[in-house]
């Protein structure tokens, strides 16, 4: 039996772990996961280029509530330790020996998806334990080691006599942390954490049903058997390739990843890079139906198939936080501020190849289907224009697929609207004017005589139309819109000069006299003639730059 004191420079860091490692005490359980996860991974590995020569197997990790014994256990069948790389790997704090082992295979392990790296993932078990042993078995086939630990910078380190391969950890849950010994609460941690773990995750058993035997009678109750109960799927849809998957794996991944969502999603977009940077995902438009799924349901960034986080703000730009699906890269750095990460170069190149990819589905699905595409247009326009505003080279793409409505539901792009109205609305000063509504029953007879003069009216309703408004108007020349209530539809040059008013002179003057007492003079213009046709015979009109003062 070896007692040594473990390598750390500060005089115990424990206390220092227990506090400032994470704030977020439940990690620890990720962290010992992913240790085993990695451990069978690197055994998959070195079986793999025949460096270890041992039967793989299907291994799974387990774990395990010994509530009457107040412990959790972690148990893999991965590489193992021998008792010397326990001193090495766990003595030595802040030694991260997932680096080593890709590192020393770095080209070969370069996609064996092996997850640590912090160093102190496995010292995060003191945040919920005031002991903690470890019993392990290498691979190589020495001697198990027994190691154990009380939060002290002293160690126990002796022989043991394991006999089967790979690591077990055994948490001495402290009096704090009693939560973490229900099953319930160990089941949502999983099931937050580990749900698409790389390497199958057993907690506990279940009752299976099997099916009756051919000669079994009709009332007979169907066998049952107990199986072990596997949390996680080990290959969720993003890792495959697209060309694997068809629509409807899509969807059910989505219902897989929302559970709680029983809406369809629009479509989805699939990532998938190697170089210069690792991501693969898939996100999805989700349907604008439901207000509060949308900061429910949100992104979910994964590290090679273990929940990191959902909030990917400064990893995915901000305009697609609306979109809903997974991200998983082992290139963006943890634990680290917001704003680092936002400078971070690989952070940077990582948010504009989503932004890209976003463009492209667009750009291909309007290409393909454009009447979809239109349908479609509804739901996805909030993300496509506040993308326009915040991205200039999302805007630049998105120019040939952003959509503008009429009143009379004809989706124009902006070249085919410019085209369409640039011989018949121009004004005064050579501009091509582009009229709007923001609401059809309220702004309904304005419309209705712009109609009848054979304008187009676009139904603009976003929350943020005025600002694309000037967007557009600032990125074309000689573009200006004007919403049908203003007055500039004076200037518009007319075709025919044919306005013939319905009222009598001695009527206009009479209504002359009463519109002056109630409409502000300072504020509206009040127009005692309208087409013939149209359904009104006057009109109140307001100065477009007096009504975009307002708002
Ligand atoms: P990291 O995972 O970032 O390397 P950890 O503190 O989580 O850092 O773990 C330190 C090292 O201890 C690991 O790199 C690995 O060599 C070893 N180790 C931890 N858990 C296991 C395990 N279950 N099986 C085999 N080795 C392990
Ligand atoms: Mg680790």
């Amino acid at each position: 039996m070896t007692t040594g004191n473990i390598n750390v420079s500060v005089e115990n860091i424990f206390p220092l772990i227990k506090k400032f490692l994470y704030s977020d005490h439940e990690i620890f359980l990720r962290e010992l996961i992913s240790n085993a996860t990695d451990a069978t991974l690197k055994l998959k590995h070195l079986t793999n280029i025949g460096e270890a020569k041992v039967d793989y197997g299907n291994p799974i990790i387990e774990v395990k509530i010994d509530k009457d014994n107040n412990r959790l256990h972690i148990i893999d069948q991965g590489i193992g330790m021998t008792a010397d790389e326990v001193k090495k790997y766990i003595n030595e704090v802040a030694f991260s020996g997932a680096e080593e082992f890709l590192e020393k295979y770095k080209d070969s392990a370069k996609d064996s998806g092996i997850i640590g790296h912090f160093g102190l993932g496995f010292y995060s078990a003191f945040m919920v334990a005031d002991k903690v042993e470890i019993i392990t078995k290498s691979f190589k086939g020495e001697s198990a080691a027994h190691w154990s630990c009380d939060g002290s910078p002293q160690y126990n380190l002796e022989a043991t006599d394991k006999t089967e391969r790979g690591t077990e950890i055994i948490l001495h849950i402290n009096e704090d942390s009693k939560e973490f010994l229900e099953e319930s609460k160990i089941s949502e941690l999983l099931n937050k954490y580990n749900k698409f773990n790389a390497i199958p995750i057993k907690f506990g058993t279940r009752t299976e049903t099997l099916p009756k035997p051919e000669d079994a009678k009709e009332d007979d109750p169907a066998p049952t058997q107990k199986v072990d109960n596997i949390i996680n799927n080990t290959d969720p849809a993003w890792t495959k390739q697209p060309a694997d998957l068809n629509d409807e794996d899509y969807k059910s991944f989505y219902r897989e990843l929302y559970p709680m969502q029983f809406e369809e999603p629009l479509f989805n977009i699939h990532l998938n890079v190697d170089y210069p940077f690792n991501l693969t995902g898939i996100l999805y438009f989700p349907k604008l139906t439901n207000e509060v799924n949308l900061q429910k349901d949100r992104i979910q960034l994964y590290q090679n198939q273990v929940f990191v986080t959902d909030n990917v703000e400064g990893i995915v730009p901000e305009f697609l936080t609306m979109l809903k699906g997974v991200i998983d890269s082992p290139d963006i750095p943890l634990n680290v501020s917001r704003s680092y990460l936002q400078a971070d170069g690989n952070v940077k190149k990582i948010s504009s190849y989503i932004t890209r990819k976003v463009a492209d589905k667009l750009s291909s699905l309007f290409n393909s289907n454009r009447e979809d595409f239109e349908q479609k247009w509804n739901d996805i326009k909030i993300v496509i224009e506040y993308g326009m505003l915040s991205e200039e080279k999302f805007f630049d793409k998105a120019q040939k697929f952003a959509l503008y409505p009429t009143v009379d539901n004809t989706y124009f792009t902006f070249e085919e609207l410019k085209e369409k109205v640039k011989d018949n609305q121009t004004d005064k000063d050579g501009n091509t004017v582009v009229l709007y509504a923001g609401n059809k029953d309220t702004q309904h007879s304005y419309i209705a005589e712009a109609k009848e003069r054979g304008y187009e009216v676009l139904l603009l309703d976003s929350p943020i139309v005025s600002h694309l408004i000037q967007k557009l108007e600032t990125s074309n020349e000689k573009i200006t819109f004007a919403r049908v209530d203003a007055d500039s539809l004076d200037n518009l040059i007319k075709k025919d000069e044919e306005k013939i008013s319905k009222l009598s002179d001695e009527e206009k003057e009479k209504l002359s006299t009463v519109l002056e007492e109630v409409v502000p003079k300072e504020k509206y213009t009040v127009k005692l003639e309208a087409l013939d046709s149209a359904a009104s015979p006057f009109v109140i009109t307001q100065p477009e730059f007096m009504r975009r003062m307002k708002e």
